[in-house]
């Protein structure tokens, strides 16, 4: 099993699948070329993916290229399906920070083939996430600073205002087709500014409100 916390409550969440949103931000969406997309593209990260505050990004052998992604998370506290976008915000529970790590080159090479993300997205340690705080600390999620540095250096600084489609129309749009389950995590996609890793950085992460998450590259 595979738990987060929510505000330093010692009892553990054990957390479903993760949803992720891809180009959700516009200037993230130009910078590596593609259209903003008219329906939201997701894919999913098991939950063995995750890692935590001070653990270790360890790059499969069959990449050269892992980016960093810094992304809103949002933590599901009540089942829904077909939620409509007025109910949506009563199914949070929480909200943290993750790190959408992506093999770049490993993910080209599977778009120009047509197959799926997996491999890019959802190997071990692919997930680092913070601590969550409770939902109700957080008055607007979509108003808060978020950043990503590398080795002390800023490389993502945006605002989650950014976001293209908002929390309401993604949890409607996504449980058109799938159920969302308490402890299931939603990936709300990156700002622009990602780039690579490599052994020995260390990425530290902040979000507005939420705190900070700091992991390092093995
Ligand atoms: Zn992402």
């Amino acid at each position: 099993m595979h738990t987060i916390t929510l505000n330093g409550s010692e009892t553990p969440i054990a957390v479903g699948k993760i949803i992720c949103l891809a180009r959700n931000y516009v200037a993230h969406a130009h910078e590596l070329g593609n259209e903003v997309p008219s329906e939201p593209v997701i894919f999913i990260k098991p939950a063995s993916s995750m890692i935590f505050e001070g653990d270790q990004v360890e790059i499969p052998p069959y990449s050269d290229d892992c980016h960093h992604e810094v992304e809103l998370a949002v933590l599901i506290g009540t089942q829904g399906k077909n939620i409509a976008a007025e109910d949506a915000m009563s199914h949070i529970s929480g909200y943290g920070i993750a790190i959408d790590m992506t093999l770049r080159d490993t993910q080209a090479k599977l778009k120009e083939k047509g197959f799926p993300w997996e491999k890019a997205k959802g190997f071990d340690t692919a997930c680092p996430i913070s601590r969550f705080v409770n939902a109700d600390q957080i008055d607007d999620p979509h108003n808060l600073a978020i950043q990503l540095s590398v080795n002390g250096q800023l490389r993502q600084d945006s605002n989650t205002a950014c976001m293209i489609r908002r929390i309401p129309e993604t949890i409607a749009a996504i449980t058109q087709g799938f159920t969302l389950e308490p402890g299931d995590i939603i990936l709300t996609g990156t700002p622009a500014g990602v780039g690579r890793v490599v052994s020995g950085d260390t990425m530290a992460t902040m979000i507005e409100g939420i705190g900070t998450l700091q992991v390092s590259v093995k």
